[in-house]
């Protein structure tokens, strides 16, 4: 089963998206990661400089984004050096990427995403600081039985080492993890039998160094230090050729009761140089909008901000005066809605049913006879109340009703 182009983004998914982005773009920023915008078109091979798979290539020339984090690297290097005296930065995106082999649920190949690196920082401190941005994320958002799980892929020795440890394991791999150019790719594989395989193999930590041992429990001590709560996982393991040392993963539960992978990151103490600039200790992680969306209680529709007034209007006269008053009920910082049908189309009925499918808070009335009187029916939906009043006073009304 092909994965879709992209998912469909209807008002109420729109609405629940623009949610998740908005959240974990504060989250981030709170952590003091500055927002910078590098283009979604990159240089070719940039997504295999960084140590992923292939991206989508563009007709053309150049390469559609697929690593979020290696975008931000890229800009770094191409502007960063001048602009960063203490080379110590955190910088942020949020924006679209693509992936030239999604799998699973609630992925495609274009795909939302929200990604920081922290840049110049090589303490374990800064590995911790990521898991944490993770459990911050998640509880900001309302992510459903979110857990953050840390483990470690070593330094290049000891992925070799491990890779010698289940070198036979690999003939039994899935055809797309036998093609990948990460090794580590069947311990989080779908495959059914790369699952089976990832159980039976020996835990990734076995065959960790001394100095990547050390790094990892210093990151474990000061989360606990600090009073974070995430899950070591000696058999966690992704993302060979981008990794080293920590691998952070936050999971959460999806709409079908499935855990889902929300957001994963880690060190990446070689993506500078990768990709052409100097050697720079950095930390990252990627957070997938749609499916931290996914994980998400309530239908998106209860996502979309409420209608404050709603004005049901009948006749010429009636339209003429709800445009009006809704422009400067606006001016006035309220969401109002004016309903626009025409009165052989809409009845009174019809408007308030449409009050009520935009949870409108308050609905004003006004037709031909209200016209004629300078008054206005004003509804309340909370209490169910209808008073009419005059229509000069509705300012100070709706402000009363909704202070
Ligand atoms: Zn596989």
């Amino acid at each position: 089963v092909s994965a879709p182009i992209a998912l469909d983004g209807t008002p109420g998914d729109a609405a629940k998206w623009r949610f998740v982005r908005r959240r974990a773009f504060a989250v981030f920023q709170s952590h003091g990661y500055v927002e910078v915008r590098p283009p979604s078109l990159e240089p070719a091979g940039t997504a295999a400089r960084a140590g992923g798979e292939a991206a989508i290539s563009v007709v053309g020339g150049g390469e559609l984004r697929a690593d979020p984090v290696a975008s931000i690297a890229q800009l770094y290097v191409a502007h960063g050096g001048p602009m960063v005296s203490d080379r110590f930065a955190r910088w942020m995106l949020a924006g679209s990427a693509y992936d030239p082999a999604p799998r699973g649920a609630a992925r495609s190949r274009a795909w939302q995403a929200v990604a920081g690196l922290i840049l110049g920082a090589s303490d374990p401190a800064a590995d911790a600081e990521i898991a944490a941005l993770c459990e911050g994320v998640a509880a900001d958002i309302g992510l459903d039985e979110p857990e953050v799980v840390i483990g470690s892929v070593g330094d290049a020795a000891d992925l070799e080492r491990y890779a010698a440890a289940t070198a036979e394991l690999g003939p039994l791999r899935c055809a797309s993890c036998a093609a990948s150019r990460d090794p580590l790719r069947f311990l989080s594989c779908e495959d059914e039998g790369c699952r089976a395989l990832a159980a039976s193999a020996p835990p990734l930590r076995a065959s960790l160094g001394v100095a990547a041992l050390k790094h990892h429990e210093a990151v474990l001590a000061t989360l606990e230090a600090s009073g974070f709560t995430v899950r070591d996982d000696p058999k966690l393991g992704f993302g060979a050729g981008r990794y080293n040392r920590t691998v952070v993963e936050l999971r959460a539960r999806g709409p079908s009761g499935e855990v889902f992978t929300v957001a994963r990151g880690g060190r990446r103490d070689r993506l500078l140089e990768a990709l052409g600039g100097k050697s720079l200790p950095a930390v990252g992680l990627t957070l997938g909008v749609v499916r931290a969306a996914a994980c998400t209680p309530g239908d998106g529709e209860s996502y979309q901000p409420a209608c404050e007034v709603f004005f049901a209007a009948r006749g010429s006269g009636g339209r003429a005066f709800a445009l009006r008053a809704a422009a400067a009920e606006r001016s006035r910082g309220f969401r109002v809605d004016v309903d626009l049908r025409p009165d052989k189309e809409a009845g009174w009925a019809d408007q308030l049913r449409r009050a009520e499918r935009v949870r409108a808070r308050v609905v004003v009335v006004v037709g031909d006879v209200e016209r004629k009187r300078g008054e206005v029916a004003i509804r309340d939906m909370q209490t169910r109340e209808t008073r009419t009043i005059p229509e000069d006073t509705l300012p100070a009304e709706l402000k009363r009703l909704l202070r």
